[in-house]
């Protein structure tokens, strides 16, 4: 079947960006949290496999239908959601608290999930996150606790403020928490960088970019 037009822009909004990304050796995930299922089609027939989601259930849902691709998990998670993220996440990016860990790693059988610790850098309050003050205890309980391993950070720039300066200070965490912990073959993960600040987080040592209404276009379908 001849792709619409639509498409058509979906694929090469998507050939671009995953070239400008592997240029930089960066990855990109599509997050497709506002697009409906034939968008994500058209990018899984363009080659696309690292998507994600940021409500368990449409995480859970896609990832059974496109088992083949990566689903990663980037909202929060309530404790009564946690096996979704344990059975259907390749990797969970929006760790911030101990509780809901713990409920997802008693979920996690037969693999081990990789799982960023969120950051919220201003400590905005309302924002998902633990502040950097509060980081290292959490990983340092993430490490102990079977099922889950620590990979990296993430983190979204904090609205109205110094983009950069927040991305420095994350990547400088990332730095100094992750440089023993993990063995030598191990990449340790940043994800960071959305549509309106990729480009900035690259600059900054991002290694995983999330995009969602940059690649979707008029797919994306928010409000
Ligand atoms: C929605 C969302 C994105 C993508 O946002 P865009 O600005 O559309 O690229 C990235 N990360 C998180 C955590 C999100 O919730």
């Amino acid at each position: 079947m001849p792709l619409t037009v639509k498409s058509q822009q979906l694929v090469q909004r998507y050939q671009q960006l995953e070239k400008e990304m592997n240029a930089s050796g960066v990855s990109m995930l599509a997050v497709s949290k506002y697009a409906p299922d034939e968008a994500v089609q058209v990018l899984v027939d363009a080659g696309q496999v690292q998507f994600a989601e940021s409500r368990p259930q449409n995480l859970r849902d896609r990832a059974n239908r496109w088992p083949a691709c990566a689903w990663h998990m980037i909202g929060p998670v309530q404790k009564n959601k946690a096996k979704y993220i344990a059975r259907h996440a390749a990797m969970w990016h929006s760790c911030d608290n101990l509780e809901t860990a713990r409920a997802v790693a008693r979920h996690v059988t037969g693999k081990i999930l990789p799982v960023l610790i969120q950051i919220n850098i201003g400590n905005a309050p309302g924002q998902s996150g633990v502040s950097p003050d509060a980081a290292p205890a959490l990983l340092e309980a993430l490490i102990d606790m079977q099922g889950l391993q620590p990979v990296g950070l993430m983190c979204m720039a904090p609205r109205g403020g110094d983009v950069v300066q927040a991305f420095r200070v994350v990547r400088s965490l990332r730095d100094t928490l992750f440089s023993g912990s993990l063995p030598a073959s191990a990449k340790t993960e940043l994800s960071m960088g959305m549509s309106n600040d990729y480009r900035l987080a690259v600059q900054e040592g991002s290694t995983m970019v999330r995009l969602g209404s940059i690649l979707f276009g008029e797919w994306d379908n928010r409000k």
